[in-house]
């Protein structure tokens, strides 16, 4: 069974080959959740772009804002490669305003 699918704001496209229904729903999920961005969560700009970073032979997976430099880091599942947005704050509770989307302090940005 063959779905395709395009992201909310049509600049990404896929076709996934899938066994099952269920195969299908969790193709879909991993993919949604890291490719459709819609827009920045600080300034709501779709000027984004997609970045790896390695450091110290450690991939890190992130959307940056090219408008207002504010980025969106990706935890790494153990089991699977899989990707999800991190969406809490260093406390622990969610970020309901930035949505996870916050600008680096520092020299790291
Ligand atoms: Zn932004």
């Amino acid at each position: 069974m063959k779905i395709k699918y395009t992201t909310k704001n049509q600049r990404i496209s896929i076709e996934i080959e899938n066994d099952s229904i269920k195969d299908a729903f969790k193709h879909l999920a991993e993919f949604q959740e890291v490719f459709d961005q819609e827009a920045c969560g600080l300034c709501e700009s779709d000027n984004l772009q997609m970045i790896v970073r390695t450091v110290d032979s450690n991939d890190y997976y992130e959307i940056r804002c090219k408008d207002c430099t504010a980025k969106l880091a990706f935890g790494q599942h153990k089991i699977g490669g899989s990707l999800f947005p991190k969406r809490k704050k260093q406390d622990g509770s969610y970020d309901s305003k930035g949505k996870g989307w916050h600008k680096w302090n520092g020299n790291s940005a």
